[in-house]
């Protein structure tokens, strides 16, 4: 027999397990037998595959027809050089990116879906994959159903499963067996991983788990998680292209040259000897000017940024966000726990008729109204507090319940009195709740809710402990209150009841009619250093925008009392935003800074309007409602404690649902995006001054100042380490004071094609001085020369690349280790070369002494105290 066409003990029963679900020993047996659950990732290609893919790249064939070409004159040790140094690269290049995307993987994986399960009858929240056969899992709003189950208990739970049923409408749950046969829709006292819960609350038994769910038999397998570029990425790759058809030019070039010295006479050589060297001379302006390691030390900094991050509680989900962040214009922000501390404190209460000299604080002389309004805010409340003190639930509420210990008036003891008879979970779009419960022999619902919302659904208002209709008076004085309670910055909720008259269950319609028994206010402190962060916000061009379901009156408190709203800054609630036109929204837009009673449309809209506007906007949410919002936004920003439909459809969660933690990602994101642009002109700066070196040589016919081998290496080896270390380098002193990046911005843009001429040009000199002085020995000096200047100036460029404003020692010639580490590696390498037995693969003449060394060093040193001097001229200047 199927699970659902069973009574639940029998499900159960069949199952080994109850109600109060499984023991942690139990459970971690059946982990044993069952496996986790989990639909496992299909393969990704391994490493040795990946490495000879590689070699698809028409850069490696060049190289490698170079190596084919070099054997074919009997230079087998070049060509063996050659070969090895691109094995060699592939591998070093696959290995790392691999590592940079694992390091992304697990980072992905904190925040995979969560799981709210009995386990020895304690109530804890497990990773999803922990699962197994017979566990008893909670529901409620928001959550991802982690395995296949039956319904133990359902209040109102409501369930999509469109994912599996193509039934885009959710479906409302039960604990009946349902006999027959049934199709999976129909099946509605079950639920299935990956369905949504929308509505309600409930719990069910865990029947299946990983590929034996219905979800797990379709899919059998995830598929591995596509990498996403960012959008530099992109860009990088479609610059390669163009790149490469510039070489290609270049290259054809190179053999017009050849051919046209050839059939003029000025060659004495013969037609292969000529085309060889042109072939030579091609092959190293192909070697020098594409960045080989480019790809891969992007994905590392990219990779290390993102574990900054993580540290400062922000986890990116989706890579390209990284980038996205140091764009961002504007942030839309909750109030309640992401600028507030949502811990909630019941500071002040209000019962109609009762004068300020009445009211006591002594529970034993509490009026009538007075004790009502105590029930109602602790029976209608989901809240605990456990004996060790620990709070569960929702801040609003635990404050009440809180409240009510402090008097002491026990709330278990009035939850035991009168127990719970049906329920309308709190949904932040009603701003309600209600329950029903038998008091004094009558049935009553119980309700509480938004001040406003409950007022508008009262018909009469409790006054010293007597229903009286509501009159104009009244609700004055109530509005009063309320208006009160907010401009002290207070949360209010307000509370009432109604006798019902009907037995079973109850509807959103009962909640009408009602009595208004009264107010509580709570307090609910600004995070401490958020007036900082958005004065922060502010300076880097960043606009904070308050988006609330709070009341006005409350939210424009907060708002001014931690600066988010100025002078000439407005609010609006969610009606009036309704009521503007698109026309009138756009106008206002910008002076805006707090919405209040914000529904999840309103949000939505709000996103759009500012991207109508060309603005990069982060939006932040918890609820189910948020996620539309959430992926509209550029940057969709969950909470760490929302929900998981709010955490799918963002690009970055916040550990700590903290503010602050957005606006230092932003810093991260800028930071790690100066940091790959100043990792890209160190390596093309370098391209660039070979290539003009090569060129120089060719067009006065001079011998060609590099061989493959010595370009490979620095290119490949030399090179990377410096770039890697640049993207280590510490944040430039005004990043959080220069307006946001255009989104759209290319590479080079922000002054940096300037620096990459500069240097590129001043790299190219020197080396060309360097080969003229070696020429005047003998051609072999000029390449050794032309070599060394060219390797040595550019591991001293890695100083002048640190900061386009600042020179090395301004920018603290200490602060980043890695690149003093790198450029000390590079020194070694480059000793390598000139050692005995090395140092004719790398065609440095035996008689290449200190005198030489000291000449070609000399040149590279000057070549990059000029780079450092040009940083202090005007044209340097690096207009944002
Ligand atoms: P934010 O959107 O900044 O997080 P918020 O916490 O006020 O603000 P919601 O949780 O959606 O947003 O609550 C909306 C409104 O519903 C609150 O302002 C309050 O009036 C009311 N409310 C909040 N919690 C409860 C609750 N547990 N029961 C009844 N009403 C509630």
């Amino acid at each position: 027999m199927e699970s659902y066409q069973q009574p639940v003990q029998d499900v159960l029963q069949d199952l080994t397990t109850s109600a109060q679900g499984l023991t942690s020993a139990e459970a971690q047996q059946r982990l044993q037998t069952h496996g986790y659950n989990e639909l496992k990732e299909a393969d990704r290609d391994p490493v040795w595959k990946l490495i000879l893919e590689t070699f698809k790249d028409p850069m490696v064939i060049v190289l490698l027809l170079a190596a084919v070409v070099q054997l074919a004159l009997g230079e087998v040790i070049e060509a063996v050089i050659i070969f090895a140094v691109l094995v060699l690269n592939a591998v070093v290049g696959v290995v790392q990116t691999k590592k940079a995307e694992g390091a992304l993987d697990a980072l992905r994986q904190m925040s995979a879906p969560s799981a709210k399960v009995l386990r020895d009858g304690v109530k804890q929240t497990l990773a999803a994959r922990e699962l197994v056969p017979g566990d008893v899992v909670a529901l409620e709003a928001g959550d991802f159903v982690a395995a296949d189950g039956r319904i133990l208990e359902s209040s109102s739970l409501r369930v999509n499963e469109g994912m599996l049923t193509g039934e885009s409408e959710p479906v409302e749950k039960h604990t009946e067996p349902i006999p027959g046969e049934s199709a999976l829709g129909d099946r509605k006292n079950m639920v299935y991983s990956g369905a949504l819960v929308v509505y309600g609350r409930g719990n069910f038994v865990v029947t299946a788990t990983a590929e034996k769910t219905e979800i797990g038999k379709i899919a059998g397998l995830l598929a591995s998680a596509e990498a996403k570029q960012t959008p530099l990425q992109r860009k990088l790759a479609a610059f390669s292209k163009k790149l490469g058809w510039v070489i290609l030019a270049l290259c054809i070039l190179i053999f017009g040259v050849e051919a046209f010295r050839v059939w003029t006479g000025v060659e004495t050589e013969d037609m292969t000897g000529a085309l060889l060297k042109a072939f030579m001379f091609a092959v190293a302006v192909a070697v020098a000017a594409i960045p080989e390691a480019l790809s891969s030390i992007v994905t590392i900094v990219l990779a290390v940024g993102t574990h900054k991050m993580a540290r400062r509680h922000a986890i990116i989900r989706k890579l390209p966000a990284v980038e996205t962040l140091g764009s961002t214009s504007v942030i839309c922000t909750d109030k309640t726990g992401t600028l507030t501390q949502n811990k909630m404190t019941v500071v002040d209460s209000y019962v109609p008729g009762r004068s300020e000299e009445q009211y006591t604080e002594d529970p034993e002389q509490w009026s009538v109204s007075e004790r009502w309004l105590m029930q109602v805010a602790v029976l209608c409340n989901d809240a605990h507090i456990n004996q060790d003190g620990a709070e569960l639930g929702d801040p609003t509420e635990v404050a009440l319940i809180a409240y009510s210990n402090s008097k002491k008036q026990p709330y278990a003891k009035l939850r035991r009195e009168f127990p719970r008879q049906a329920e309308l979970p709190f949904d932040s779009d009603r701003k309600l709740m209600s329950t029903v419960h038998t008091i004094d022999e009558q049935r009553m619902l119980l309700t509480k809710g938004g001040p406003d919302v409950v007022l508008a659904r009262c018909s009469h208002v409790l006054v010293d402990g007597e229903e009286k209709p509501v009159t104009p008076e009244l609700l004055e004085g109530i509005r009063q209150q309320i208006e009160e309670f907010s401009d002290r910055a207070l949360r209010v909720l307000a509370f009432g009841y109604k006798p019902l008259f009907t037995s079973g269950t109850i509807t959103f319609e009962d909640e009408k009619d009602l009595v208004l028994v009264g107010l509580k206010a709570m307090i609910d402190p600004p995070r401490e250093e958020v007036f900082d962060s958005i004065e922060e916000a502010r300076k880097a061009g960043i606009k904070s925008v308050m988006i609330t379901g709070d009341h006005k009156t409350t939210a424009q408190a907060i708002a001014r009392q931690i600066g988010l709203m100025e002078e000439q800054d407005i609010a609006l609630t969610g009606q009036e935003l309704d009521d503007l036109s698109e026309e009138e929204l756009d106008q206002k837009l910008e002076r805006i800074s707090v919405y209040a009673r914000v529904s999840p449309e309103n949000k939505i809209r709000i996103v759009r309007a500012w991207q109508r506007k060309g603005k990069v906007t982060a939006m932040t949410g918890d609820g189910v409602n948020d996620a539309p919002a959430l992926k509209q936004a550029d940057i969709g920003v969950a909470m760490g404690s929302g929900t998981d439909v709010a955490k799918d459809a963002s690009a970055m969660i916040l550990t700590d649902d903290n503010f602050v933690s957005i606006v230092s990602a932003v810093a991260v994101g800028r930071t790690v995006f100066d940091n790959i642009k100043k990792a890209i002109a160190y390596l093309f700066a370098g391209n660039l001054g070979a290539i003009i070196a090569i060129l120089f040589a060719l067009a006065l016919d001079w011998v060609n100042p590099f061989n493959p081998i010595q370009l490979l290496f620095i290119n490949l080896l030399n090179d990377s380490l410096p770039a890697i270390a640049l993207g280590m380098e510490k944040a430039e002193p005004n990043v959080m004071r220069r307006k946001p990046r255009d989104i759209n911005e290319g590479i080079f843009a922000g002054g940096m094609m300037k620096s990459v001429i500069a240097r590129g040009v001043l790299i190219g000199a020197a080396v060309i001085v360097s080969q003229w002085l070696g020429l005047q020995q003998s051609p072999e000096m000029s390449i050794a020369m032309a070599f060394t200047t060219l390797i040595l100036a550019r591991t001293l460029q890695t100083f002048a690349a640190r900061s386009n404003t600042q020179t090395a020692i301004g920018a603290g010639f200490f602060e980043n280790k890695y690149v003093l580490g790198a450029v000390l590696l590079c020194f070694g390498l480059y000793g390598l070369t000139v050692l005995p037995g090395v140092r004719e693969i790398f065609s440095i003449p035996a008689d290449f002494g200190w005198d030489e060394w000291k000449v070609a060093a000399g040149l590279a040193a000057a070549a990059v105290t000029l780079m450092e001097v040009w940083k202090l001229t005007p044209w340097a200047s690096d207009k944002k």
